[in-house]
């Protein structure tokens, strides 16, 4: 274990409407050294990030007035956050709709409140990894008229535009810049993503490729970039230039 005693504490808001619930993590995640905000709906959601410094959200999705999934857009488009969804719906749908926006896990109610800490962790783990210098070699990534800046994580496009990207779909991206013409298993970039971490949705990789397609590619329903290798994985077809 390293000490973290130094380190600031990671601020984490629950945004969730069933008092019962958010006063169970307030309380929880507090013994675990996190600074708990809670908010019930989405404007005061807003109101706390505009406020403070939130690392994690857990955002329930059955809100009052704009429900989960329209905030996890918000979120991702507004904010560099880390977004964990707590539904009671077990539906695989939520799941995948909730990837799709951008969310970087997926917890069902009734949850345990160690597995939900163990997410938690890991996510904010691998936030701080992409984030921390030295990590990984930082600078330019050049590819296909892209340039993808490793030290501010950002992306930039053809025509100068910069092009937001989720914590996952930038570690998916960093993993295939690494790998040029390649193949890569789903088992192999799971292992990159995630070490030992593995989770269990067999189906993220592809989503982070669905919605990494629709930023890189001319054309997302014919991809060029991110090709499907046919029973094997996916392959990433660029000359990828440092600097
Ligand atoms: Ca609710």
């Amino acid at each position: 274990m390293t000490n973290q005693s130094a380190a600031r504490r990671q601020r984490l808001l629950v945004v969730e409407d069933d008092q019962e619930i958010a006063n169970v993590l307030r309380r929880y995640f507090s013994v675990q050294g996190f600074d708990v905000s809670v908010a019930g709906e989405g404007t005061s959601m807003r109101a706390i990030l505009q406020a403070e410094s939130i690392d994690v959200v857990l955002l329930d999705l059955g809100l009052p007035g704009e429900d989960g999934f329209a905030l996890t857009r918000y979120l991702r488009e507004t904010w560099k956050v880390a977004v964990i969804i707590l539904t009671g719906r077990a539906e695989s749908v939520d799941r995948i709709v909730g990837l799709e926006l951008g969310a970087d896990d997926y917890v069902t109610k009734p949850f345990d409140l160690r597995e939900l800490l163990a997410r938690v962790r890991s996510v904010l783990r691998r936030t701080a990894a992409a984030e921390t210098p030295g990590s990984n070699s930082t600078g330019n990534l050049r590819f296909a008229g892209f340039t993808l800046n490793t030290g501010a994580r950002t992306l930039t496009g053809p025509e100068g535009d910069e092009v937001p990207l989720t914590t996952g779909e930038y570690e998916l991206l960093r993993v295939f810049l690494a790998h040029p013409d390649r193949v890569l298993s789903r088992d192999d970039l799971m292992s990159h993503l995630h070490g030992r971490d593995t989770g269990p949705y067999d189906r993220a990789i592809d989503v982070g490729v669905g919605r990494l397609r629709r930023k890189l590619e001319d054309d997302a329903a014919k991809p060029a970039l991110i090709r499907a290798v046919r029973g094997a994985g996916y392959l990433f077809s660029a000359r990828v230039e440092r600097g």
